[in-house]
């Protein structure tokens, strides 16, 4: 089936297409559906200590607030899944309805058993076959963390990661590469490995009775072009929904740009189901910013809108001052800000398409483009600033006021332009 693009262009060409979505079931994580026709779906991953439940808690209701729809916790320890239902009851107090996954290694197996109350909470387990045991080990912990997984009727995450790559498969496969008249690359039988590994526990959880429907792989690389190579070969081998991500994806734009470059090329060719940025932040950065980047992801490739866009020229010599850089930020600030009241409150205001422009060079033409746009005075130009909604001149704003009087009129757009929802209406 095809991806729904949101605001399709009206001369939608061959090469302006979304394609064509590739067919899975759908898994149910809480209330939340992923794969089939659903919308893509953002999660992000806590960096606090889960047993430290006031610290968990608050970032999980953080990230969700900043619009992950699904939240990741590690639980690593018989203390870190012990605190998990009071991280549950405190988001329960500040109304966070966001399912909880468990992220398991080494002793899931043992803590899911142990604290009976973790399994229960918990919307989604995630298993990475590479650190679930050793030897015969393995396969008992493995089908031991599936077993509770149907008894708590939890779908599963089956996470590659190539970093943490099962051992004996890659040795297997590396020794039958050598046998080989023509022995392939050892990249080539790497990247086999990691699929093979997502796809054999696949097999071995249904073999186990676990449905179909309930499981939802990924494989995880740090480079580019193999996380593409891999996924490509991934999707075209199983129908279960894909997880994306680049794992270690790195800091600031590093982290970005390798992520975006990477998922992109996959989302086009309708492959991923869900994803999350895996971005390492700086001290002081804000962990919610791995939520925004992957929201502006999706929604600048058209395939899902969370929050106005704001268009805006990168200046030069034609730029009078730095007001604009100014106006664009707290323009873009002002409606992220507002968003999730807007979300409570109107149908669509997501949707809305903002424009800051720098000079009469682009400015009033992509003004015109935009929902609401405004082109400020460039060098020699008349100190006022035209304002431009609905492709109309619609006003002329001057003097000190210009940030405060445009966000009202932003505020006002939103008010008279989008319908409103009743207190009971789902969203
Ligand atoms: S719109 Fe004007 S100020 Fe902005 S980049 Fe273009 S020419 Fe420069």
């Amino acid at each position: 089936m095809l991806r729904t693009l949101i605001n399709p262009p009206n001369d939608m060409t061959e090469t302006s297409q979304a394609a064509e979505r590739r067919t899975t079931p759908t898994v149910t994580v809480g209330k939340v559906q992923i794969g089939s026709c659903h919308p893509i779906v953002v999660q992000s991953m806590t960096n606090t200590d889960t047993a430290d439940a006031k610290s968990t808690a608050k970032q999980v209701a953080e990230l969700a607030r900043a619009g992950s729809e699904l939240v990741r916790i590690t639980v690593n320890t018989p203390e870190a899944a012990a605190a998990v239902p009071e991280i549950q009851r405190r988001l329960d107090m500040m109304s966070c309805e966001v399912p909880l996954i468990g992220d398991f290694h080494y002793n899931g197996h043992q803590l899911l058993k142990q604290v009976p109350e973790c399994a229960t909470i918990l919307a989604k387990y995630r298993i990475n076959p590479g650190n679930v045991g050793f030897g015969r080990k393995k396969d008992d912990q493995f089908a031991t963390i599936i077993e509770l997984a149907m008894e708590h009727d939890k779908p599963v995450r089956i996470g590659v990661n190539w970093g943490s790559l099962d051992a004996s498969l890659l040795a297997r496969l590396m020794d039958e590469n050598a046998a080989l008249s023509k022995p392939r690359d050892a990249a080539v039988v790497m990247r086999e490995a990691l699929i093979r590994s997502a796809l054999e526990s696949a097999q071995q959880a249904e073999q186990l009775g676990m449905a179909h429907d309930r499981i939802i792989l990924s494989c995880k690389v740090s480079d580019v072009q193999d996380l593409i190579s891999v996924y490509r070969s991934l999707a075209s081998r199983c129908d279960y929904p894909l997880h994306l991500g680049l794992t270690e994806a790195g800091m600031g734009s590093k982290g970005i740009v390798s992520s975006t470059a990477a998922m992109a090329v996959l989302l086009q060719e309708g492959i991923g189901d869900t994803v999350r940025i895996s971005l390492t932040p700086e001290p002081d950065q804000a962990r919610t910013d791995e939520v925004v980047v992957a929201q502006e992801l999706l929604q600048s490739m058209g395939l899902r809108a969370f929050t106005p866009m704001v268009t805006a020229c990168p200046g030069c010599g034609r730029t009078t001052s730095t007001f604009f850089q100014s106006l664009a930020r707290d323009v873009q600030q002002y409606v992220r800000q507002r968003m999730p009241e807007w979300k409570l409150q109107f149908h669509g205001a997501e949707n809305l398409s903002l424009a800051v422009m720098g000079c009469i060079v682009n400015g009033p033409g992509e003004s015109r483009h935009a929902d609401i746009g405004i082109s400020l005075p460039g060098t020699g130009e008349a100190p006022s600033a035209p304002v431009f909604i609905d492709g109309e001149k619609a006003v002329t704003l001057r003097g000190e006021s210009i940030t405060e009087e445009f966000l009202g009129l932003i505020e006002n757009y939103v008010e008279t332009h989008y319908s409103p929802r009743f207190p009971d209406e789902s969203r």
